[in-house]
């Protein structure tokens, strides 16, 4: 009965699910590091103060905004915050989006996208990455956008699970030549380095936004913090549909506490580049695998027999991300960083497993 009654792109749609886990967290390439204490200290103090939770929070959020702008070079008018970047995607598509207006993805990429174009009922149109998931294709990419009504162009630089990061200059040519919003989305931007951002160029391109999240590099993944960048008058669009009080007060205070120690935050990130190049070198070193180079804090590889391997490494208390068919490349797993031990816990245990080698070969059924 019920189903005869849903919305007909919600019919087809399954609850997103992230997997099983195990005691060592390598699956959702969050930052595996404690918050620095003296950040921790500063919103415990301010909570136990005033902790302000029987009124709703400022949902301008000005001063985090305003905070976020000053370190970016914007003013706060460029900068919405979300629910993390998730509800952002979700707000960029019911701004953009809809059922007569598609949205351009280039798969193998993150999975939200797909999900929240059908949620929002955007059609989806996939122009697959090139050479084995590190380059975009530019010329599909524009020979789409000419035969279809693009809206909205996400390209995730450092891509999720691929790692790869796309040029800049190929970024911006997209920006002149679709005729499309080009959101993007930079949750990984910080292992990448500043140098790699298009958050310089917001000024630049009026159908340019950049999407970033809290949730990576500054171990905020509990709290839900996102954000995204452009001009003025974009974020003004945006803001005419997102959700009034969408983030919370101890968030919009623990965001603003992340800022002030954002110091403390590039030393872990220090040390999460190095944990992912142990990662990548000592993947690279075993054999029977293929593994992508990476600039995210993450490491995506294809054993004979992924799905295997996933369990075989659940069995031993290892959490990674099994992907039973990655568009484009098939089965795959991918390894956040973690803190060193955690980093040289699942090298040995992945060195055992290709060390077996036989009952992990590629079954038919992967
Ligand atoms: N973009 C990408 C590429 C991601 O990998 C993720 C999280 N996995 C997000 C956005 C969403 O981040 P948030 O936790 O801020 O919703």
């Amino acid at each position: 009965m019920l189903n005869k009654l849903l919305r007909p792109n919600v019919r087809g749609l399954t609850p997103y699910d992230s997997g099983p886990s195990a005691g060592i967290k390598l699956d959702a390439n969050e930052n595996p590091f404690p918050w620095p204490e003296k950040a921790l200290a500063e919103i415990a103090e301010a909570t136990a103060a005033a902790p302000g939770f029987n009124r709703y929070p400022d949902g301008a959020a000005t001063e985090l905004r305003a905070e976020l702008g000053e370190r970016l070079d914007l003013r706060r008018e460029q900068v919405l915050v979300g629910n993390g970047a998730d509800e952002l995607i979700a707000v960029v598509l019911q701004t953009f989006g809809g059922p007569a207006q598609a949205l351009l993805v280039q798969p193998p990429t993150f999975s939200m996208y797909g999900v929240l174009a059908a949620v929002t009922d955007t059609p989806l149109i996939e122009v697959p990455l090139q050479a084995e998931g590190q380059e975009l294709d530019p010329d599909g990419i524009r020979r789409a956008c000419r035969e279809n009504l693009v809206s909205v162009i996400i390209v995730c630089n450092p891509n999720n699970p691929t790692g790869a990061l796309f040029p800049r200059p190929l970024l911006a040519d997209l920006l002149t030549s679709c005729g499309a919003l080009v959101v993007v989305d930079e949750a990984y931007g910080e292992f990448a380095g500043p140098e790699t951002s298009m958050m310089p160029y917001i000024g630049k391109y009026q159908n340019l936004l950049v999407m970033k999240t809290f949730s990576k590099a500054y171990g905020m993944a509990g709290l839900r913090l996102g954000y995204i960048c452009g001009t003025a008058e974009a974020i003004a669009l945006l803001n005419r549909v997102r959700q009034t009080y969408n983030v919370n007060v101890f968030t919009q205070r623990a965001g603003r506490a992340a800022l002030r120690h954002s110091a403390a935050f590039a030393e872990q990130i220090a040390a999460l580049r190095a944990e992912t190049e142990k990662l990548y070198l000592g993947l690279r070193a075993l054999p029977g695998l293929k593994v992508w180079p990476t600039r995210a804090n993450f490491v995506l590889f294809q054993p004979r027999n992924a799905v295997a391997w996933g369990e075989a490494l659940r069995q031993r208390g290892i959490a990674v991300r099994v992907f039973a068919r990655l568009p484009v490349l098939g089965p795959c797993l991918r390894v956040s960083a973690g803190r060193p031990e955690e980093t040289a816990l699942f090298l040995r245990a992945a060195a055992e497993l290709s060390a077996q080698g036989e009952p992990f070969q590629q079954t038919n059924a992967d």
